[in-house]
């Protein structure tokens, strides 16, 4: 047995190999550069090609542009009406922003459990969180995977909700053939560096429905239009403009679209390649009976933004922190997606309970994030296999 880099063992890796990184090239440094040379740096032609390009993409009928998927998801909860005394359900298995957005607007985030194979929220759940005060269901494609979209429509027509789809990790994922943006009566997008495609900071809100796409034009602008049909008291003064709402300044910079946009263009090739290191990761574990691989729903094809290793954890001999040492130690990044979101101490002040969402709680414990993303060769991704088989190997039972 060779012994682990953590007990003082040759590590796998000299050079360690991050979790995640931004691919960058020539392109996209020249769109940045010949827009900061252009006349507008915000508020001008590249953001308008950007949200048409990303309704291509998508197939949806609008899209806004905003300065990131937390902007993103906020301005999607004021235009869906959500206000102090409504109920949203969301998962705990996401990145706070999911359920922040709720709290942003004076309402109640409550949290389903998830399905323990997919790790997406579970349907079932969401049916027993609804009472009379539910509004909206934030339902966020975890890892990339879409969630059960069709069961969980169906619920949101039978309640009369409004489906807000976080898809910060999903783009370039479909369901059922259709791309995820054009699907949910909102669905929001984050362009940070560690997701698929990026624009340094960035966001977008996609939908169909024209009523929700002005108030998210709106949110996003201080509530300020120029827009005669939607003023109060119009006048013919040129210089006029109006605010007719309550909004924020979430607008994106045009060089953070143009680098976006540049971006979008190697979609196709980031999607092919991240599915090829999953597809590869997934044949290395299948017969490994201490690592539970993530169950795909055929429904979707996925785009995956995040490879979860989980731990059968009463088959070894470790915890889950001595694994992403041992990990770390053989020169291999993780990291942990994501602590439910109601163990946060700021939730746990809220008043959220320990023991909420008990399969949400147990994923957290037995798991971490390896490395994914496109630029890692065929080495990389046989190292980080090597090492995790050395560990498990060492540990089992
Ligand atoms: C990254 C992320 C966000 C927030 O996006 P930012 O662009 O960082 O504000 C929201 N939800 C999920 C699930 C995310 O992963």
């Amino acid at each position: 047995m060779e012994k682990l880099a953590i007990l003082g063992g040759t590590p796998v890796r000299t050079k360690p190999i991050s979790y995640g990184r931004q691919y960058i090239d020539n392109a996209d440094i020249q769109a940045v550069v010949d827009t900061l040379r252009s006349d507008y740096l915000t508020v001008g032609p590249k953001t308008k090609e950007l949200e048409e390009k990303l309704c291509k993409i998508t197939g949806a009928k609008y899209c806004v542009a905003v300065s990131n998927g937390t902007a993103a998801l906020h301005i999607a909860a004021i235009a869906a009406g959500i206000g102090p005394g409504d109920e949203v359900i969301t998962t705990p298995i996401t990145f706070a922003a999911s359920a922040n957005c709720v709290l942003y607007v004076g309402a109640k985030p409550v949290f389903a459990d998830i399905n323990p194979e997919t790790y997406n929220i579970d349907p079932a759940s969401i049916r027993a969180c609804i009472t009379d005060k539910t509004k909206a269901i934030v339902a966020v494609d975890f890892t990339g995977q879409a969630t059960e979209l069709d069961e969980i429509r169906s619920i949101c027509k039978e309640h009369n909700l409004v489906l807000i789809e976080d898809a910060a990790h999903s783009i370039g994922t479909k369901y059922n053939g259709v791309p995820v943006g054009n699907i949910a009566d909102m669905t929001t997008f984050s362009f940070h560096p560690v997701k698929t495609v990026t624009a340094g900071e960035g966001g977008a809100v996609t939908t169909n429905d024209e009523e929700l796409y002005k108030k998210l034009v709106l949110a996003h602008t201080h509530g300020i239009t120029r827009d005669i049909a939607q003023m109060k008291n119009p006048t013919d003064d040129p210089w006029y403009n109006e605010q007719v709402g309550f909004g924020y300044n979430y607008r994106i910079t045009e060089f953070q679209a143009a680098l976006l946009m540049s971006q979008l263009d190697k979609l196709d090739m980031f999607s092919k390649r991240r599915k090829e290191i999953v597809k590869t990761y997934d044949e290395a574990f299948a017969d490994v009976p201490q690592i539970q691989v993530q169950k795909e729903i055929p429904e979707s094809d996925t785009t995956r933004h995040l490879y979860i290793l989980r731990l059968h954890l009463e088959m070894l001999n470790c915890t889950r922190r001595e694994f992403f040492d041992a990990l770390r130690a053989e020169g291999i990044s993780s990291q942990v997606h994501y602590l439910p979101v109601y163990w946060h101490s700021y939730y746990e002040g809220l008043g959220y309970p320990k023991g909420l969402c008990p399969e949400a709680e147990k994923y957290y414990q037995e798991s971490m994030s390896l490395p994914l993303f496109y630029s890692m060769t065929d080495e990389d991704v046989a190292d980080v296999i090597f090492a995790v088989k050395k560990i498990i190997v060492y540990y089992a039972k």
